[in-house]
């Protein structure tokens, strides 16, 4: 792996996803390339700003910076708004053609966030043609994780505390 390009639909959702993997690569010399697919900005259901565009962008470049990206950049859409659309699959193909690009990190394609569910699929149409596409966990709420009809068996898992 030389040329990685991460696509992701948030600016954390990286480093949570993989920020460990993308130091060790980057350690062994491979180049680093970030493509965030938002603005970053969030806005909760009672219409409160959460984190500004502003505000996202300062976060995004300092982590990008401390993590020693080669590029990094933020695309425009609209937090838990993105649509499957052409030209977002052109904006990750002008990239892979650009850098060179032989592995892809993206979101887990089962995961349930509709943004990072969304970049998978862009992402994966995008890079047909690349040899390597990795997918992360960054939620625990996936599709596939845990069986519909027994969500929570004690053999694999047993919560902290009880609920309340
Ligand atoms: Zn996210």
């Amino acid at each position: 792996m030389e040329n990685i390009l991460a696509v992701v639909a948030h600016p954390d959702d990286l480093e949570i996803m993989a920020g460990g993997t993308v130091l060790k690569y980057k350690s062994l010399g491979a180049k680093i390339h970030v493509l965030v697919i938002t603005n970053g900005s969030w806005i909760s259901e009672k219409g409160q700003t959460m984190r500004s565009i502003n505000e996202a962008k300062l976060e995004f470049e300092n982590v990008s910076k401390f993590m020693q990206y080669d590029s990094y950049e933020m695309l425009n859409e609209k937090t838990l708004h993105i649509e499957y659309k052409d030209d977002l699959v052109c904006e990750i193909l002008k990239r892979i053609d650009f850098y060179k690009i032989d592995t892809i990190i993206t979101c887990w394609e089962k995961d349930t966030n509709h943004d990072h569910f969304i970049v998978s699929q862009l992402a994966k149409i995008a890079g047909k043609k690349v040899p390597r596409i990795l997918m992360g966990q960054i939620n625990y709420y996936m599709n596939d994780f845990l069986p519909r009809n027994n969500p929570c068996p004690s053999s694999r898992t047993s919560p902290a505390s009880p609920p309340s």
